[in-house]
């Protein structure tokens, strides 16, 4: 059996792991090892302030005091005996697309477990927490591991899935979409008057664009966007070289 890392930004008990671990387990030895809490937004951070516990939360499930970065480390470093064959995050339960995914805790940990070289993809649903919703992309996370599993994926890539509401129209392979920046702060006064402030508050609108991962996803596909490590922006560098270098 294939050994697989399961992680998410959700917390370890979230329904949408739970989900995925049991469609997971049909294929694979699955140790899940996720924040004890909801990480959402965390991004890539890693802790490196303060000591991390493990505490063991099931037969095969622990609960880390830490970002989903963390979690990808100590289950590879620490808790599993040998390199894992697959890093699996998610099921995160609203979409990670195009700007936002910078931010997204589902996605890094994914990430983290590329940059560890284990071919690693992280999946998120749209549909809030509804069973059904994360049954629907727990089969289809099943055929992606699959499939990597059995292919593999090519180097310096991991694979950014986004499951849509309704019965799915098939794989779409989509780019990274452009989100359009509004206002995104949120004033309020708390009971005792003072300011205080929420990010995040306004729904994302995205730029129109048929090969985005937002279209793919409208349209009813499962979207599969392949994202890269390196963040260099090719295409200036030899302008920049001849601006700067002297
Ligand atoms: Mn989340």
């Amino acid at each position: 059996m294939p050994s697989i890392l399961l992680t998410n930004d959700d917390g370890v008990d979230a329904p949408g792991i739970v989900a995925l671990h049991r469609a997971l387990g049909e294929i694979g030895d699955v140790l899940r090892v996720a924040p004890d809490r909801d990480q959402s937004g965390a991004g890539h951070a890693l802790t490196l302030n303060s000591p991390l516990r493990i505490r063991q939360v099931g037969e095969d499930a622990h609960a880390v005091d830490g970002t989903p970065t963390d979690c990808v480390n100590l289950g590879i470093f620490q808790l599993l005996d040998r390199r894992p064959d697959l890093v699996v995050s998610g099921i995160n339960p609203t979409p990670n697309l195009g700007d936002d995914i910078t931010y997204s805790g589902t996605v890094s940990a994914a990430l983290e477990g590329t940059l560890l070289g284990v071919p690693s993809f992280a999946i998120s649903c749209d549909g809030g927490p509804g069973r059904v919703c994360f049954q629907q992309a727990a089969g289809v996370a099943c055929e992606v591991a699959r499939r990597i599993l059995r292919d593999g994926l090519p180097g310096d890539m991991l694979l950014n899935v986004n499951v849509p509401r309704e019965a799915s129209r098939g794989f779409r392979v989509a780019r990274q979409g452009r989100r359009i920046y509004t206002e995104g702060v949120v004033e309020r006064i708390d009971p005792m008057g003072r300011l205080y402030y929420w990010i995040g508050g306004v729904a994302p609108e995205w730029r129109d664009d048929p090969s985005s991962d937002y279209a793919a996803l409208k349209a009813g596909h499962v979207s599969l966007t392949p994202l890269r490590i390196d963040l260099t922006q090719e295409s200036v560098l030899a302008e920049l070289a001849s601006r700067w270098e002297p």
